[in-house]
Order: structure tokens, then C-alpha cells, then sequence
């Protein structure tokens, strides 16, 4: 007898699980199934993402649902479109020896008459997102007033999104007399407040130690500067070639900038936020899945319900404010029993939050430097000679044989080793062979030759230099300027440091957050019947290189240019500018306005 038979399960699901390569149980489908299939009863389940709930849950379903009877008598609430498709999939293929049972999805952003339709012909289990189901119910196109069997899956994420109200709604239509089954990795107090409120006497089975993160998954952290956190995610793909991971980010658009930069840069990835519409955010996760998309940039809120296997890196670009979120996103890895690991890019300030997760998920942080250019060199040149052993060799090339012997005659197998090789490294070569240590320990100020740092404008990652056309000539020292252009934009009493006070111009630098504010500000701003002039600079320094700024763009010219094109709009301005005069300007702006239609 195999250990599912044991479990109480019957024939036609045994083969089933034959056909999926399920050999034994897991630990949380050994004890809920029993349970579930001998008694009656309202049961809490609390295991970790990647333990095999959906089965857990699934198998005792099926078993128990009357295939002979079309009525409705199971329903599965789950947080999000995708994870309600993975488990009609997985419910699906569990009962397929079952020929009678029906399994329908009810999701937004579908076909609302589709899906009653659908209905209409006898679903016994509805899989459901509390939204859609709210919807259906009242319009009547879904009857679940006499179901048996109710079940919350992920229900601390379907809290957390705020479903708590529509969860209730959609329980007030479901009899009394069912039983509640909620399977969840965490159990925050909402979740008890469920289950007190919804459920009766419910056996609590619970997988691990409560709230612990999975243990198959390595926590490492890296500590940069602020600016540095591009630079870093960069290494850190560049350091794992056959990367296959979700990167966090705290807004949707740092989520989308992160993403658009790594395409910039030659990297596949993709964007999944709450921003794009549904068929944009499907089209990313079928890439995703097929792994067409090597990374994949996501906000917490659009990522929840990701159940890909094989994510090889969980990456938080920035921490989440929520402990509680972090758990969430490193069980995006280490699922089925694979191991993973979840990367945390940190600053020196963010290092006792650290602390704070390693309580939480009661397992040790392990302290990792960002690698250097040159390790990530010989990483890729070992990674590119590998790729060329194992590529297969594409037959079509046979007939070209002979006129590339010729051309490649006269080179013998070192050279021409070298320079195949040479075809892909040079790229990573030529970008690193300059790069910093970003590691905040060993790391200077200095911020020349930090690698392609900037995704907005201005020098580092969350610092914007500017320039302003007023100066010593005009009566502002420091700190006179400083109140000034804080009082003007309207900022806090720190936003604004690294004043440098010109003769006829000034610099200071801001955090990149209030560049748009500043900006804005100083267009067509006069002040005393003069234009006062505020622009992005290409000089990262704090001080130094005043000398070449100054001969760059007397403040004579710039406020002739200030007087007659003070309208021309800020792209102009900018692009006009001898500092911001380089390759990247173009650039950036086309960025720019690319992240303002998101
Ligand atoms: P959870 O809902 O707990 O996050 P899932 O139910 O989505 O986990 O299962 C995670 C993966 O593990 C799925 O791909 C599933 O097919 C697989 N799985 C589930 N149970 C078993 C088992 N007993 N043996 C092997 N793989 C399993
Ligand atoms: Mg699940």
C-alpha cells in the first residue's frame, strides 16, 4: 500500500497522483487528508508557501464531492487570478480519472458571461477571487447556497489585500452547516478573527514552526550604498547567469523603472504591477513561466499568487515595511522542495531590520559581499565557455562550412578560442573593468566610475545634483541659498545638502524623489524680474570640479538663453544644457517620458 492509500485515498485519485510523480506526502497533506476525509469538520491549516496545500485540501475535496449531483458544493477562494487558475489546473488534473467533476475559475478582468456560462452546465467546485465571486453572487448568475464545503486558501494574503469585507459578504451566502477549511502560511490576527467569527471548533493542524520562512531557502544580505542598489542588482544577475528570479520593489514605479533599466541593459525582464493592465500583466507572467523572462520586477501586491517552481533568486531590491511581507516573498523560491535564495540589498541604516526579519523567520542572515567586476568577469568567461560545450550545433550552418573555413582559415584553435569568447566577454569586460567596490564598508564617497548608476538623471542612484543660475554675485551664501531654493520648492528642513556656492551660479543636491518638484518649481520661475534657472547637472561632485563647470556654461549665456526661451519646456532645457551634454541625455529623456505614460 503507498503512503496516499494510507492516507484514506481512493482509486481513481491514486492514479492521478501516480500520473503527477507524487511519490509520498507531505507533511501538511499527512495530516490535514485523515482529518478531512473521516470526519466533518471546520479545520485551520497553517504551513509555509511551496508545502502542497492545494492537495492538502484537493484530494479530500474530490473524494468527497458527489460526482452523480451537478449542484455546487464546493467553493475555493483564493487572492488572485493567477493562483485561482493554478488550482482549477491542479484540481483539474487531480480528478481527472473523475469524469464527472467540474471545475470552473471565476476571475476578474474575464468574460463575466463566459464564466456563468460555464457554470450554468454544473460546476461542482468553484475556484474563485473573492471579487468576481462577489459580483456573480449578485447577479445571481452563481449559486452557492447549498455547498458543503468552503475553502480559504492563502487567507492571510486574501486578507492582506483587503478582502475581508467581500469574504464576509460571500460566507452570509453559504449555509451554516458546511464545513470551513482555511489553509494559510501565516497567521496574522485577521485570520483568527476568521476563523473565530466563520468557523466552528476548527482543528488546527500547523507545518513547522508558525510564521517561519522556508527552510530551504538561504537568506543572504548586501549592503550598499543608497545610490548603489542598481549597480548591485546588475552584479548580482551578472554573478548568477542561469538566474530565474523575482525582484521586489517597494512602489510600482520603482518597480517599472528597475524593470525598463535591466531591458536597457540587455537583461530579459519584465514589470508586474498593479499599473499595467490585465492582459499586459498576463502577457509578462506567460513569458514569466515559460521563462522567456529572466527576472521578473514586481511590486508586492501584483506578485502575490506568483506559483512558478523554479525560482532560483528571490531579490528585494528594497525591503518591504512589513516583516510579515518579506516572508511572503522569500516563499517565492525554495518551492517543491528545491532551494532558493532570497537576496536583500540593503543600506547601512536598513542593517537592524535585518535583525527584525531574522526573529520573524527564526533563521540567521548570512552576510554576503557584492562581487567585483573581475569576479563577475571570470564567472562569465567560465559561464560563456560552458554555453559553447554545451550548444547544440545548428545543422542549417553546414552548407555555409566551407566559406567560413575560409574566412577563419588562417586562425588557429587558441586564437580562435579567444575569440569567440572575446564576442560576448568584451561587453562585460569593457563595462567592469572600471567598476567600484560597492560594498558600503569598503566603499569611498567617490562616485565616478560607479557603474551605470543612474536610471533617472544626475549623478548616483538616489542623489540628483543640480545647477542653479545664482550665486555669490547675487548675494546668496550658503545658507541663504539654501532657504531660498528650500523655501521656494517647499521642502523639509534636510532635503536639501552639498550646497556649493558660485560666483554666478550655485550646486546642491537633492534626493531623487523631489527632482520633478524642483524642476517644476523653477520653470518660468522669476524672481526680482529675473529667470531663475534650475538644471539637472552632469557633475556628480560635491565640491570639486568647479573649474570645468565653470568654463562649461558661463551664467552669462545661460541667462540669455533663461530670458528668451524661459517657456521652451523642461526637455529643451535640459537637452540644451552643456552639463547635462552627453551621451546619456538623450536617453534619459526618452525615458522620462516612457515612465510618465505608466
Ligand atoms: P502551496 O499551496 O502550499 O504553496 P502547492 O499546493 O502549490 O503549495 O504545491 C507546490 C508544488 O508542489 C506544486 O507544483 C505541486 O504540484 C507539488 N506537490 C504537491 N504535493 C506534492 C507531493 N506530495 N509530492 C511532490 N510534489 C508535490
Ligand atoms: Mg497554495
Amino acid at each position: 500500500m503507498n503512503k496516499f492509500e494510507a492516507l484514506g485515498l481512493e482509486k481513481s485519485l491514486l492514479d492521478a497522483i501516480a500520473d503527477m510523480g507524487f511519490e509520498t506526502p507531505s507533511e501538511v497533506q499527512e495530516k490535514a487528508i485523515p482529518i478531512l476525509l473521516e470526519t466533518e469538520t471546520d479545520l485551520v491549516a497553517l504551513a509555509q508557501t511551496g508545502t502542497g496545500k492545494t492537495a492538502a485540501f484537493g484530494f479530500p475535496l474530490i473524494q468527497k464531492i458527489d460526482s452523480a449531483s451537478r449542484t455546487t458544493q464546493g467553493l475555493i477562494l483564493s487572492p488572485t487570478r493567477e493562483l485561482c487558475l493554478q488550482i482549477t489546473k491542479e484540481i483539474q488534473a487531480y480528478s481527472k480519472y473523475e469524469k464527472q467533476i467540474n471545475t470552473v475559475a471565476i476571475y476578474g478582468g474575464a468574460s463575466i458571461t463566459d464564466q456563468s456560462r460555464q457554470i450554468k452546465r454544473g460546476a461542482q467546485i468553484i475556484v474563485a477571487t473573492p471579487g468576481r465571486m462577489k459580483d456573480m453572487i449578485s447577479r445571481r448568475l452563481v449559486d452557492i447556497s447549498k455547498i458543503d464545503y468552503c475553502i480559504l486558501d492563502e487567507a492571510d494574503e486574501m486578507l492582506n489585500m483587503g478582502f475581508f469585507e467581500d469574504i464576509k459578504d460571500i460566507l452570509s451566502n453559504t449555509p451554516d452547516e458546511k464545513s470551513t477549511w482555511l489553509f494559510s502560511a501565516t497567521m496574522p490576527k485577521e485570520v483568527s478573527i476568521i476563523a473565530k467569527k466563520f468557523m466552528h471548533n476548527p482543528q488546527e493542524i500547523t507545518v513547522g514552526t508558525k510564521n517561519a520562512g522556508t527552510s530551504t531557502v538561504q537568506h543572504e544580505y548586501y549592503v550598499v550604498g543608497g545610490r548603489d542598489r542598481y549597480p548591485a542588482l546588475k552584479r548580482l544577475a551578472d554573478t548568477n547567469p542561469a538566474i530565474f528570479a523575482v525582484i521586489f520593489c517597494r512602489t510600482k514605479r520603482d518597480t517599472q523603472k528597475v524593470a525598463e533599466k535591466l531591458i536597457e541593459d540587455g537583461y530579459s525582464a519584465g514589470a508586474l504591477h498593479g499599473d499595467l493592465s490585465q492582459n499586459q500583466r498576463d502577457l509578462v507572467m506567460n513569458s514569466f513561466r515559460k521563462k522567456q523572462i529572466q527576472m521578473l520586477v514586481a511590486t508586492d501586491v501584483a506578485a502575490r499568487g506568483i506559483d512558478v517552481n523554479d525560482i532560483t533568486h528571490v531579490i528585494n531590491y528594497q525591503l518591504p515595511d512589513e516583516i510579515e511581507t518579506y516572508t511572503h516573498r522569500s516563499g517565492r523560491t525554495g518551492r517543491a522542495g528545491k532551494s532558493g535564495i532570497s537576496m536583500v540589498i540593503i543600506t547601512r541604516s536598513e542593517m537592524r531590520k535585518i535583525k527584525a526579519i531574522e526573529n520573524k523567520i527564526q533563521q540567521k542572515f548570512i552576510t554576503k559581499k557584492i562581487p567585483t567586476g573581475i569576479e563577475i568577469c571570470e564567472i562569465q568567461l567560465f559561464h560563456l565557455a560552458n554555453k559553447i560545450k554545451e550548444t547544440e550545433v545548428n545543422e542549417e550552418i553546414e552548407a555555409y562550412l566551407p566559406a567560413i573555413n575560409d574566412v577563419l582559415k588562417d586562425v588557429d584553435r587558441e586564437e580562435l578560442i579567444k575569440k569567440i569568447v572575446s564576442v560576448e566577454f568584451t561587453r562585460f569586460f569593457s563595462y567592469y573593468k572600471k567598476g567600484k567596490d560597492l560594498n558600503q564598508a569598503g566603499s569611498s564617497d567617490g562616485r565616478e566610475g560607479r557603474d551605470g548608476g543612474d536610471f533617472s538623471r544626475g549623478p548616483g542612484n538616489g542623489q540628483v545634483r543640480y545647477f542653479i543660475n545664482v550665486g555669490e554675485k547675487d548675494g546668496y551664501d550658503w545658507m541663504s541659498l539654501k532657504d531660498f531654493v528650500r523655501d521656494t520648492v517647499g521642502l523639509g528642513k534636510d532635503d536639501l545638502f552639498k550646497v556649493d556656492v558660485k560666483d554666478s551660479f550655485s550646486f546642491f543636491n537633492t534626493e531623487a524623489e523631489v527632482t520633478d518638484k524642483i524642476l517644476s518649481t523653477f520653470t518660468d520661475l522669476k524672481v526680482d524680474g529675473r529667470f531663475v534657472n534650475v538644471e539637472v547637472s552632469k557633475n556628480p561632485g560635491g565640491g570639486g570640479g568647479g573649474r570645468r563647470n565653470r568654463s562649461g556654461g558661463g551664467g552669462g549665456g545661460r541667462r540669455d538663453r533663461n530670458k528668451s526661451g524661459g517657456s521652451g519646456g523642461r526637455d529643451k532645457r535640459r537637452g540644451g544644457n552643456s552639463f547635462s551634454k552627453s551621451e546619456n541625455s538623450g536617453k534619459r529623456r526618452s525615458k522620462k517620458r516612457k515612465s510618465d505614460f505608466f
